[in-house]
């Protein structure tokens, strides 16, 4: 199969991930570039006004991986980095994540290569409200549906449910979902994903006898995903040592003191400079001696340079993609570290997503209770299955997570058939 169009370091590792499970699953060759590939893809140039007299062209995207088990779903990123080799990995890896939790979805992604901090507010409207009129075409509530990710938050969700809303001549909430509440989005969406790290990082500690008192946790990547995960398990009793962001790291062994550090973002959109903590480097601060590790930035973190040095009992991918195939292979030979791998790990994401958007369908909407009682349930019936998968079977986490996922997507395209 030629894969030259999303070719890329992280499409590439996705696909190794997707074959490693495929032997070990016996998926016939037949089968498995009808898995792997994505159904389809939009690039889209997007002409953008800047406020100095300009006009500028961005580059944007969005993959739809699989259509088998109804609309697609997927966060929509903002970096300089967004090529459509990552944004199909992305893709894939939601469709995995989406069958391993039982939603009724394909998996998305989405993404525009651009810097949103050298982005004022307006140049940032203009591009998303243009980004989303060219994507027209192929989202919708009942075809694929976006919401947040890295560089992206609620008010760019109400820009798309805006734009899209013009088009079709009435308000449309369910074409995204991690909106503001006031517009149909779901109340405890913003905090869904690094709450749901909290919970399955709380059962890792069950499973391996670990208290939460006197536990220690580095967090990488202090946004939406690595704050509140931090903030939760500050709330478990564990003691947040050291967190960062793309600027850098900040440690302190004695903890951090989250409120006077969200202060500190607040006001300089950084964690660096923070008064109550030392400087470190975000390649540090992966190898501190540490109870829980939470990777919660970009994909490839954890490589075959630093597998090997990583000092922790527990890591907790909230991002996805953190480590790669090869530093797998190396915490595989190390049992010591138990890895909640990303599909399962910051799966509450699109979990609540998921009720954003049947909640907007059926235009009657829950308390957050329920929204977090529901989330929980699942998280831990998933949890629960991919770990007895994994000691049935003697796999890793990893592998047990993603051969149950692609497991549900390989047996529902097999139950279809293929047309003509
Ligand atoms: P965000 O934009 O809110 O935060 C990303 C954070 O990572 C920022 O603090 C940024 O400065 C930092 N960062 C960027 N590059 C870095 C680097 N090289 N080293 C250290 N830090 C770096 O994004 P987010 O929504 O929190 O997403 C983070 C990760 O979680 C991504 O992998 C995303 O795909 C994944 N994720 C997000 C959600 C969600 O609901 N937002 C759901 C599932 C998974």
């Amino acid at each position: 199969m030629n894969l030259h169009l999303y070719d890329s370091p992280t499409f590439r590792m996705a696909c190794q991930q997707f074959d490693l499970v495929a032997d070990f699953m016996n998926i016939p060759e037949s089968a498995r570039d009808r898995l792997k590939m994505p159904k389809r893809s939009l690039s889209v140039s997007i002409p953008v006004n800047m406020d100095d007299g300009s006009t500028k062209v961005f580059m944007g995207y969005r993959v739809q991986h699989h259509l088998t088990l109804g609309p697609t779903k997927g966060g929509i990123r903002y970096h300089p980095d967004v090529t459509i080799g990552e944004v199909a990995a992305l893709a894939m890896w939601m469709s995995w994540k989406c069958a391993l939790v039982g939603l009724p979805y394909g998996g998305a992604k989405g993404g525009v290569t651009c810097d949103p901090r050298t982005l004022s507010n307006g140049e940032l409207e203009r591009l998303t409200r243009r980004y989303t009129q060219e994507l027209i075409p192929v989202i919708g509530p009942q075809v694929d549906i976006p919401a947040p990710d890295v560089g992206t938050n609620e008010q760019i969700m109400a820009w798309i449910m805006d734009t899209y809303s013009l088009q079709i001549g009435h308000a449309v909430p369910g074409v995204v979902t991690g909106k503001p509440v006031l517009l149909g989005g779901s109340l405890g969406r913003r905090e869904a994903t690094g709450r749901g790290v909290a919970y399955l990082v709380s059962r890792a500690m069950d499973t391996l006898g670990i208290q939460a008192q006197g536990a220690t946790a580095v967090v990488q990547g202090y946004g939406n995903v690595g704050s509140v995960a931090a903030l939760s398990m500050a709330k478990q009793g564990i003691k947040i040592i050291a967190v960062s962001d793309a600027f850098g790291g900040i440690y302190n062994p004695n903890g951090l003191e989250l409120n006077q550090l969200d202060a500190h973002v607040a006001a300089t959109r950084s964690v660096v400079g923070y008064a109550g903590a030392e400087p470190i480097t975000n390649e540090e601060l992966l190898l501190l001696p540490c109870d829980i590790l939470v990777p919660a930035a970009l994909e490839r973190q954890i490589t075959e340079e630093n597998a090997s040095k990583i000092q922790c009992r527990i890591i907790a991918e909230g991002a996805n993609g953190p480590t790669t195939p090869e530093a797998d292979a190396i915490l595989t030979q190390r049992p010591e570290i138990f890895v909640i791998p990303d599909i399962l790990c910051n799966s509450g994401g699109v979990i609540v997503s998921y009720f954003e958007w049947v909640q907007d369908l059926q235009s009657f909407f829950w308390s957050e209770c329920e929204v977090l009682d529901k989330l929980f349930r699942l998280l831990e019936q998933s949890y629960m299955q991919t770990l007895n998968h994994s000691r049935k079977h003697n796999i890793s986490m990893r592998f047990a997570a993603l051969s149950l996922g692609i497991k549900r997507v390989y047996d529902a395209k097999s139950l279809r058939g293929l047309y003509p």
